[in-house]
């Protein structure tokens, strides 16, 4: 097995009276995408920046592509891709130029025709920057990021403020990017974006990690209660007697918490068919990510869901 691209062990950074990472461990292997999540003030923006060379840490050990980053190893920053803001970009230069102007600083960079592939400009080639949308800009701003052909990119929040399909595109661009084998770290306030696009997420809440595992499995999503819902059909109808016990009606909607769901629908479905009756409305669902993390950051700053 090769060596994790990402290994923080003991992490703390202060700044004064504030401790805004309080000994985290975490590791990211190679190849992966990995989400950070966590609410306002959390302390995600800080791992990233210490990540990045851009903050020094308190204390702790840190190791990206086996460098230490507060050493500002030239070797290192060839190899990671940071995406900035578009500010200080040349707006009469087009898409491509600008791309080439950024490529011009790296020993081996990725070709131009490529990298405007990879996040959708094709058609934006050769129009100003200055007539890009907001949308069109972030992209080029992860164009950018791209040209030195970096083994692993960080993307900090790279959808916020973006419309529904302008996620839906940066998605793909991230996995037109998983699919060449990179390493991505991003940090997210959307579940739908980490469980789309995340193998390993990790949740940061005041400075400390309560949780991490794969999207599916994360605090216990995996075994968690099967929740039925239903509406309680008409007339005198009494629910089995095999799910009375954990059943709930509020309103005329049935409730049934299972560990069995296999089961307990059959013997639902068995009692509904035996009965002439149907169960309208009938839902069957797990606690989605977002239950999850709601549980897990509780008492925490608010978050956006998306
Ligand atoms: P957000 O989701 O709002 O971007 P975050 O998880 O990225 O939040 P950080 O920016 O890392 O959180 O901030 C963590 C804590 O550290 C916060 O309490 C913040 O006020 C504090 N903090 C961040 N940068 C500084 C700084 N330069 N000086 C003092 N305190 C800081």
């Amino acid at each position: 097995m090769s060596a994790p691209a990402i290994e923080i062990s003991g992490l703390r950074k202060s700044y004064g009276d504030v401790e805004a990472v309080r000994g985290i461990d975490l590791s990211v292997a190679e190849g992966e995408v990995f989400a950070l999540l966590g609410p306002n003030g959390a302390g995600k923006t800080t791992t990233v920046e210490i990540l990045e060379g851009f903050r020094l840490r308190t204390a702790g050990d840190v190791r990206v592509l086996g460098i230490d980053p507060a050493r500002r190893d030239r070797r290192l920053k060839s190899q990671i891709g940071i995406v900035l803001q578009s500010t200080g970009i040349d707006p009469y230069l087009t898409v491509a130029e600008t791309i080439d102007l950024y490529r011009a600083y790296y020993p081996s960079p990725r070709p131009v025709g490529e990298i405007i592939e990879l996040v959708g400009l094709v058609e934006k080639r050769d129009t100003r920057v200055s007539k890009l949308s907001g949308g069109q800009q972030r992209r080029l701003d992860v164009a950018i990021a791209l040209a030195g052909d970096p083994t692993l990119l960080f993307l900090d929040e790279p959808t916020t403020g973006f419309d529904p399909s302008a996620r839906r595109n940066a998605w793909e661009v991230v996995k037109n990017l998983e699919s060449l084998g990179k390493t991505i770290f991003l940090t997210t306030h959307y579940m739908d974006e980490a469980q789309y696009l995340a193998k390993q997420v990790a949740v940061i809440a005041s400075g400390e990690i309560v949780a991490q595992g794969s999207p599916d499995s994360l605090g216990g999503r995996d075994t968690a209660a099967t929740l039925i819902r239903f509406v309680l059909p008409p007339g005198p109808a009494e629910l089995p007697a095999t799910v009375c016990g954990g059943a709930t009606v509020t309103d005329g909607i049935a409730q049934v918490q299972t560990p069995d769901p296999t089961r307990t629908l059959h013997e639902l479905t068995g009692w509904a068919l035996a009965r002439g009756v149907a169960l309208e409305g009938l839902i069957v669902t797990r606690p989605s990510l977002e239950d999850v993390y709601i549980e897990l950051t509780k008492g925490e700053q608010s978050v956006e869901v998306g």
